[in-house]
């Protein structure tokens, strides 16, 4: 074994996470999740667990069944000094290697000569239990150790099934603090009627999705607001279907700026011609379905555009993921919600608390602690001010919206309603702006008194 390359140090966090690696596989726990946001350096963490386990002369695998995942994931074990291997069809083998970058579908039809001691998955919430479990067994059941920043799988069931053992590290916000990455303002211009979307697997029919987004003045929204708040910006738009990513570049095309629309339809070269044009500055937008989800790296993405409503937290998430990562020609990360996402799973920092049973548990509450500003159309955690626009809100504003589940619609008029409707104290900062405001409105003194008193008390209470 040569290493040519001097490691750099792990960070105490990605020291501490292999730690409590090492601790739980020492207590018995065979198949272990590591719980880590984009940005908290889980390769780092990785190669170290790789690094110590050949030292003992335990081969390891990694197990994926993309390929953009697969060679993201030897672009990144060149980047840390691991020699590999590859068991994945048209990729060069050597079968010396004690690192094999793994193919679950190649796996799966060749004959397994030499066996792993561990296996690593990443993005191991898009692992398919059966298809990795058949594998799994022909490779003599091994150590397993999943690498997910959202341990829930995109049908939302949990990951139980190939797991026993969560371990967590950070959250979003931790890293956000720390600048290792990107901070957001959260703009949610417009709320989609899903009352007629059906269910289809766990998540909404994208067919029914396909009608509802696919309209003229949905992407009309989209496209305002990303001249509004994202002007050139580096921007990657989340749509349900094909002919709807179509149509969202063309219309951004036909607004002037520089489109294109990518699926599973597209050919390899086409998906990484259009990594590669928005990596160089060369398009504005990339609209997609549901394959940047995951395994792209693309740093200077400054906007991403929520076309897809989804009761998935995994897919909401991890598209946002994609534009957290810090780049130098970014300050922060725009995010355009027109799914009305947000209301669904809460602001992408939240704190969550993760289970292997796929249900995490919001603490005492059913809706997301969400606060939408009247006057930028910024979602955000509640707080007094607006942190995107500055607006002051009022007692009464400070209530809502409460979005909850079942009552989209109902709460979506409410929003509205808010939105078009400033509050009557709006603007008002003494005592006699509001007693002249009551003329004006032709209310009583009581008014003004009653909306001071509540704000005395609030300046109280959080004082
Ligand atoms: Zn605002």
């Amino acid at each position: 074994m040569q290493y040519a390359l001097a490691m750099p140090a792990l960070r105490p966090r990605q020291q501490k996470a292999v730690d409590d690696l090492r601790a739980a596989y020492r207590a018995g726990r065979d198949a272990v999740v590591l719980v880590a946001p984009t940005g908290m350096g889980k390769t780092a963490t990785a190669a170290e667990i790789i690094r110590s386990a050949i030292s003992r002369g335990n081969p390891v695998w990694f197990l994926a069944h993309l390929q953009e995942i697969l060679l993201d994931t030897s672009r990144r074990l060149t980047s840390e000094g691991i020699q590999h291997g590859f068991i994945m069809a048209g990729m060069p083998s050597d079968p010396t290697a004690m690192v094999q970058v793994v193919s679950v579908q190649t796996a799966a039809r060749r004959p397994i000569l030499s066996k792993p001691a561990l296996i690593i998955i990443d993005e191991c919430h898009l692992a398919v239990a059966k298809t990795y479990l058949r594998v799994i067994e022909a490779a003599g059941n091994p150590k397993l150790l999943g690498l997910t920043a959202t341990p829930e799988r995109l049908d939302r069931k949990g990951l139980n099934e190939l797991f026993d053992h969560l371990v967590p590290t950070c959250s979003t916000r931790d890293l956000i603090d720390e600048g290792l990455l990107s901070s957001l303002r959260y703009y949610a211009p417009s709320l989609p009627d899903l009352t007629n979307v059906r269910d289809r697997g766990g998540d909404y029919d994208e067919g029914d999705l396909a009608e509802v987004m696919d309209q003229p003045t949905i992407t009309g929204d989209a496209i305002a607001a990303y001249r509004k708040y994202a002007q050139g910006r580096p921007a990657v738009a989340f749509c349900t279907n094909i002919k709807h990513a179509t149509h969202t570049a063309e219309a951004f095309a036909a607004a002037g700026f520089r489109a294109v629309a990518i699926s599973g339809k597209s050919t390899a070269g086409e998906r990484k011609h259009a990594l590669e044009a928005l990596k160089a500055g060369q398009i504005d937008l990339v609209a997609n379905v549901g394959l940047w989800v995951a395994g792209v790296d693309c740093p200077n993405i400054g906007c991403v555009i929520l076309l897809r409503p989804t009761k998935s937290v995994t897919v909401y998430l991890q598209s946002i993921g994609r534009g957290l990562r810090i780049h130098q020609d970014k300050d922060d990360l725009v995010v355009l919600d027109h799914a009305g996402n947000v209301f669904e799973h809460g602001m992408p920092d939240e704190p969550r608390e993760w289970t292997l049973e796929g249900r995490r548990k919001r603490k005492g509450q059913a809706a997301p602690p969400v606060r939408q500003c009247p006057a930028c159309f910024a979602a955000h955690a509640p707080a007094p001010v607006c942190p995107c626009c500055g607006h002051t809100y009022f007692v009464a504003e400070r209530e809502g919206p409460r979005i909850v589940e079942g009552e989209l619609l109902e709460i979506t008029s409410e929003v509205a309603q808010k939105i078009r409707k400033p509050h009557p104290a709006a603007g008002c900062k003494t005592y006699e702006d509001l007693v002249q405001r009551a003329r004006e409105k032709g209310y009583s003194d009581g008014w003004a008194k009653h909306i001071w008193q509540a704000r005395q008390r609030k300046k109280l209470k959080t004082a």
